[in-house]
């Protein structure tokens, strides 16, 4: 029992801090952890987490404690290691004997019980109280149990408190109508026709399941962007803010699920267009030219990194000044 709630006690707390410190990292670390990273994510796993230690610790006892049958000890304690014979649990006042049984019955069951019990006696008297079969605690794990959900409850209560402070939904209604007209403006120039973009405030569309910051039907005319994504542009186009990276990443986005709505389903070729497209796009909504294309390059760049799940966004070879896909090919500067 002690072991268990010890071999719990280091993990649980190490899980704690490292909890913590993820989350003061979240709220004033960059902001790119931020839109990378949904801060409900660590909070399921740390719950997750807590359960399990919780459960571990309640059931691993248990199952020793259930278990009625005379235990090596109780044989070894009784000087019946190596006896065959059935040990036969006798119910004698306040203790519970444990008789060698080999099917006796009246007299000769009767000189064994007392037998047992003569044994009982001196074995008392030699030792310290025998342990009583370990009473579970269910006190500590449970005690330990609600300590893990009183942090993450606080921590939880912080992040929300912190996210509602700054992030898209700080922005007031107003300003999230005026803004999201604007982006399905840009995005409209880019696919060719009228397209409503909106942002997916209750995560309905995008960034739960898949790992995305955008969602488009190929030639539709509505597309969905990440409350991260719709506020680094936000930023951008409102604030005058740059958040470096975060920010070629939300434009790239942007022109992203407009090329799909305009048509283009191929995923390297829609992000070929999108960092080039995304250049202007950068200066309409602020950007000097030189950091509009520095920041696509940068997400040129990144994504001739990617791998795995995400490979079907590398862009082809094709992608270069003069290539195929390139859309300027009389500007030598690409993107
Ligand atoms: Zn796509």
């Amino acid at each position: 029992m002690v072991e268990t709630a010890d071999r719990v006690a280091f993990p649980a707390w190490a899980l704690r801090l490292t909890l913590v410190g993820f989350v003061l990292v979240w709220i004033f670390g960059p902001i790119e952890l931020r839109q990378a990273v949904p801060i409900w994510i660590p909070f399921t796993i740390a719950l997750g987490l807590e359960l399990s230690f919780v459960w571990s610790a309640l059931r691993a006892p248990r199952a020793a404690s259930l278990d009625r049958r005379p235990q090596p000890d109780d044989r070894e304690r009784f000087g019946y290691e190596d006896d065959e014979s059935e040990l036969l649990l006798v119910d004698d006042g306040e203790r519970e004997l444990w008789i060698p049984y080999q099917g006796e019955s009246g007299e000769e069951l009767d000189e064994l019980i007392a037998d047992a019990r003569a044994w009982a006696d001196e074995d008392e008297a030699e030792h310290e109280p025998v342990a009583v079969a370990p009473r579970r605690s269910y006190r500590l794990p449970v005690r330990r149990f609600l300590t893990g959900l009183a942090i993450i409850a606080g921590l939880g209560v912080t992040a929300w408190f912190v996210e509602s402070r700054t992030g898209w939904n700080s922005v007031d209604g107003d300003a999230r109508i005026a803004a999201v007209e604007r982006f399905s403006d840009e995005a409209s120039r880019i696919a060719g026709k009228t397209v409503d973009l909106r942002c997916d405030e209750s995560r309905d569309f995008v960034g739960f399941v898949q790992h995305a910051d955008g969602v488009a039907i190929v030639g539709g005319d509505r597309a969905y962007l990440t409350p991260e994504i719709c506020h680094s542009l936000y930023r951008l186009a409102f604030d005058d803010r740059v958040d470096g990276n975060a920010t070629g990443r939300a434009i790239a986005v942007l022109a992203h699920e407009a090329w799909h709505l305009r048509g283009e389903t191929d995923e390297g070729r829609t992000e070929c267009f999108a960092v080039q497209s995304g250049v202007v796009l950068g200066q309409r909504l602020g950007l000097s030219e030189d950091r509009a294309r520095q920041l696509m390059r940068q997400q040129l760049t990144e994504n001739a990194l990617r791998t795995g799940a995400t490979v079907e966004y590398r862009v082809p070879p094709d992608c270069r000044d003069g290539g195929s896909l390139d859309l300027h090919p009389d500007d030598s500067r690409f993107p």
